[in-house]
């Protein structure tokens, strides 16, 4: 291998100790296949230690001013920032997206670190007309307890802030579980907090290559109060189910399927810079990426011939390497689902337009790819394809586009473009989705709350509401007064 990344930490972290495990599992560069780091395989009891540490130290975090706690949130922007560079080349070689991506990823990141120390001093209660002249009604906003963090290999580093920052600005203590696949980010953003000062045990970090085992814990130990998860809809629901037990809060930010509607009186190379954005990035594997482009019949060749004309310039290869805007995909499972799309739309009907192959580059990469003439019984019109593949749909009126666009059990983000005001409202009313992004490709802030609907989700990351949801209420009814 290459000369050693910095920041690279091949141990766990519980109670604030560098932890090894009897087993390690490899960590590989999805564009090399090379072994990055064999890092600790831990298990069910270790899981519990990091719960019941985090608990220990749980009061004492809670006591902290919300000024303290916002400092060392404030730290740790500040030193995730420091080494953005380090990180993002740490994030390319596990993840495989493109340096550029890997370092606007440590932003956007880092910035919900940023806010919620700001975010931090504004937890209030309130107040409120009381129902007798003796008494006084008290709500005050606490902390909800432990909170476990169960992310994805997609966003290796956001995923964690998203959670973590405001969970810790509201005086909660986190176990976090990162995806198998992409664990180094993780441990290395662990690494700085301690650096900056948090306390033992208010940061731990369980990995494990059998994700199940340390779920079952932090889904049933009644110690924990709070689960926020990222990943995909089929787990979402089984931790769901795991968590009624003990009855526990949680948050789910799950799968998509958004539509990309182009309307004829769009802005037609404005929705081709939208498309890519939002189709291509991250080699198609976003949650919020466009599954399923729609586009009305007036403008369907114009928009395909430009689309096209920019999909084939995208350069694959390496993300370390210069100009390249098109990583491998995660792992072999994730190059065969997008050739089962396209199979299946190709066989029922479906036109290939460019790509849909592996790249000649070989491993996991694979051409960005188009196919026009797609209709709802192609397993693209209903399923997360999770690569770069745009399927093409032609409608023609906004009704239908919008009966389209609804037609699924998902509902986490929709881009649309048009220029007519009343059919911007119109169908930004009409769809059923927790975000809309119109004449936007791309719509991910720390400043917005960020989460879906239907089988999308429970809950939302980022802005203020993204703190509420490690807080419980607590009203006080004081009388005899
Ligand atoms: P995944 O569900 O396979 O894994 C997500 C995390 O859950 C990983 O850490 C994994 O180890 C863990 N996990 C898997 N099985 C588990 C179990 N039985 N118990 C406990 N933990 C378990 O998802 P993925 O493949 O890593 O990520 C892709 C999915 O995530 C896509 O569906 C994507 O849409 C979704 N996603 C959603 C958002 C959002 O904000 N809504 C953001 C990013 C990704």
């Amino acid at each position: 291998m290459s000369a050693e990344p910095q920041l690279l930490i091949d141990k766990a972290y519980v109670a604030g100790q560098w932890r090894d495990g009897e087993r390690r599992f490899a960590v590989t560069n999805p564009a090399t296949g090379e072994t990055l780091a064999e890092i600790p395989d831990l298990g069910a009891e270790d899981a519990r230690e990091a719960i019941s540490a985090a608990a220990d130290a749980w009061p004492a975090w809670r006591r902290r001013t919300a000024k303290e706690r916002a400092n060392l949130l404030r730290a740790w922007f500040d030193a995730i920032m420091a080494n953005q560079e380090a990180l993002a080349r740490l994030m390319t070689l596990e993840q495989g997206k493109p340096l550029a991506e890997s370092r606007g990823e440590v932003a956007y990141g880092a910035s919900f670190v940023e806010y919620y120390a700001e975010e931090a001093k504004r937890v209030a209660g309130e107040t409120l007309p009381s129902h007798g002249v003796d008494k006084r009604i008290l709500v005050f906003r606490e902390p909800i307890g432990v909170v476990a963090a169960i992310t994805p290999w997609n966003f290796p580093l956001a995923m964690i802030t998203r959670k973590c920052a405001p969970a810790l600005a509201a005086g909660c203590p986190v176990v976090i579980k990162p995806a198998e696949a992409t664990p180094l980010t993780a441990l290395a953003l662990v690494k700085l907090a301690e650096e900056v000062g948090f306390p033992a045990g208010v940061i731990n970090i369980v990995t494990a290559s059998r994700p199940a085992e340390i779920g079952e814990v932090l889904t049933t130990d009644p110690l924990v109060r709070k689960i926020s998860f990222t990943g995909s809809t089929p787990v979402g629901k089984k931790l769901l189910t795991q968590c009624a037990g003990t009855v526990k809060k949680a948050s789910m930010e799950l799968g998509g399927n958004a539509p990309f509607i182009v309307f004829d009186d769009a802005d037609l190379d404005a929705a081709v810079e939208g498309a890519v954005a939002s189709k291509y990035r991250n080699s198609g594997q976003t949650c919020v990426c466009t599954n399923r482009v729609l586009v009305q019949a007036g403008v369907y060749d114009a928009f395909l011939e430009k689309l096209a004309a920019r999909v084939t310039q995208l350069e694959v290869g390496n993300g370390l390497d210069e100009g390249v805007v098109q990583g491998p995909l995660i792992n072999q499972a994730a190059v065969e689902k997008v050739e089962s799309h396209i199979a299946d739309a190709l066989e029922k009907g479906g036109r290939l337009v460019c790509g849909g192959e592996p790249h000649a580059l070989g491993g996991t990469f694979f051409q960005p790819t188009i196919i026009a003439d797609v209709t709802p019984e192609m397993k693209v019109a209903t399923e997360e394809t999770f690569g770069p593949l745009a399927p093409v749909f032609r409608f023609e009126t906004d009704e239908e586009a919008i009966a389209m666009a609804n037609a699924t059990e998902f509902g986490l983000a929709a881009y649309f473009y048009a220029r007519d005001y009343r059919r911007i409202w119109h169908v930004m009313e009409g769809l059923e989705y927790g975000m809309v992004a119109v004449n936007e490709g791309i719509l991910s802030t720390e400043l917005a709350p960020f989460g879906g609907v239907k089988e999308s989700g429970l809950g939302r990351e980022g802005s203020r509401h993204g703190l509420d949801e490690y807080t419980e209420l607590k009203y006080v009814c004081v009388g005899g007064l």
